[in-house]
């Protein structure tokens, strides 16, 4: 074997030239040697910059003379042959006559990351392609700590990258978090379908950050935000975004009708068991459905209505208000409303009358779905999406660790690191 100048044999240098040109590596850099090690299944591959060129300064990009280089660091590379494949450099200082001594940036990786660009692009498409992250940490071999950093980074870039031009109706929506009585906000995109903001708490506070989230130019382009008929969402909307209308959600003001109902039954109940009649035992869902129940259970829910109990009349109330969201228009539906709304008023049903009460308070937002027909089924649809994240709670106790995980997953976002042009022509 002859000897090069550099003192390495010429297989050797094959093996470098090799690496060389699998990391997409060139001049002013270059692979000096790799060192293999077998036991540990690991390869590491020292690159250098070649000694007797200027060096570019990070801020401008100017050639300047070296400095000196920065303590040798390591980052994480694509495995070559099952081998762990390390990165090991001392990257040289620039002497810029304008910006000072700097860190020259290495085009193997983004700077402050332990990872190599493209470790980093094949992490975040395992990561979204795994069914779980514990699944994803195992494949790409990186404890919670690399995970956790993979997927910050991946956001920020997102978050950095991301537009929201267009954006005309926003959903605001609260969901549980962790096992004790926490709570996330949620600012979702209804017809990009993406998650767009997460905060933790869901007072006017929280709603205002959501609102935040966004430039101001463009929150004032919101027409339309889906929400709730708690006072919060509402508060900080018509702070925050003044030209934004409220359209209450209709799964919300299903809930609320399903709550009365349920609380007409309970008292009910109680009262029939007094007398020894248990028929309302076990009859919760029955009620609760938006149609009348089908199969064994109709013929039980046929004879309870036939009793003419408070329940049956309760759920009648709720289920003929199904038939507001499907009025052709703001008159007709006002119309509709009010009919429904007297209706109600006349019965003795107290917690029927309460949520009607509630409803004619928040009219305006209930009428407005006619203008805009959104609603927060879309961040419905993200429930089983966000559930799975909560199950797969290893790694984050913190609540920043959960919105990063929901925006990576949720967020629609252009997560990938960009590819150095070696890479992608
Ligand atoms: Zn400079």
């Amino acid at each position: 074997m002859s000897d090069d100048p550099n003192g390495q044999s010429g297989a050797e240098a094959a093996v470098a030239a090799h690496y060389g040109m699998l990391l997409g590596i060139h001049s002013p850099w270059r692979v000096r040697k790799a060192d293999l090690d077998l036991v540990a299944r690991k390869v590491e591959i020292v690159v250098e910059h070649e000694p007797d060129e200027l060096v570019a300064c990070p801020q401008c990009g100017a050639r300047c003379p070296r400095h000196d280089h920065a303590p040798e660091r390591t980052w994480r590379h694509l495995d070559v042959m099952q081998f762990t494949t390390l990165i090991r450099a001392k990257v040289p200082r620039a002497n810029c006559p304008q910006h000072g001594v700097g860190t020259v940036r290495a085009p193997w990786a983004e700077p402050n990351s332990r990872f190599t660009l493209l470790f980093e692009a094949f992490a975040v498409q395992v990561i979204q392609a795994s069914r779980s992250l514990t699944q994803a940490a195992e494949l790409l071999r990186l404890d919670w700590d690399g995970v956790q950093r993979i997927l910050d980074r991946a956001v920020q870039r997102g978050l950095t990258r991301r537009s929201t031009a267009g954006l005309r109706y926003v959903g605001l929506d609260e969901k549980s978090f962790g096992r004790g009585q926490n709570y996330v906000s949620l600012m979702t995109d209804l017809k990009g379908q993406r998650v767009l903001e997460v905060v933790e708490g869901r007072d006017t506070e929280q709603a205002m950050a959501l609102w935040e989230s966004l430039p101001q130019a463009q929150r004032e382009l919101v027409e339309a935000a889906a929400m709730d008929m708690g006072a919060d969402f509402a508060a900080a909307t018509r702070e925050a975004a003044p030209r934004a209308q409220i359209v209450h959600d209709k799964f919300h003001v299903s809930k609320l009708l399903n709550e009365a109902v349920d609380k007409v039954r309970k008292e009910e109940h109680r009262r029939l068991l007094a007398a020894g009649d248990d028929s309302l035992k076990d009859t919760k869902f029955l009620w609760l459905q938006g149609a009348a129940p089908t199969g064994e259970r109709a013929l039980r829910f046929e004879q309870l209505c036939e009793r003419n109990l408070r329940t049956a009349r309760a759920w009648a109330y709720k289920e003929t208000f199904l038939e507001f969201w499907d009025q052709p228009d703001v008159a007709t539906a006002l119309g509709f409303f009010t009919r429904w709304f007297r209706t109600v008023r006349r019965c003795k049903l107290e917690p029927l009358k309460k949520t009607a009460l509630s409803f004619k308070q928040h009219l305006l937002g209930l009428l407005n779905y006619f203008v805009h027909p959104i609603t927060n089924a879309l961040t419905e649809g993200f429930n089983s999406r966000i559930q799975a994240i909560k199950a797969d709670a290893r790694g984050f106790r913190r609540f920043a660790n959960y919105r990063t995980r929901i925006l990576f997953f949720c967020g629609k976002l252009d997560l990938a690191p960009q590819l150095p042009s070696a890479f992608t022509h």
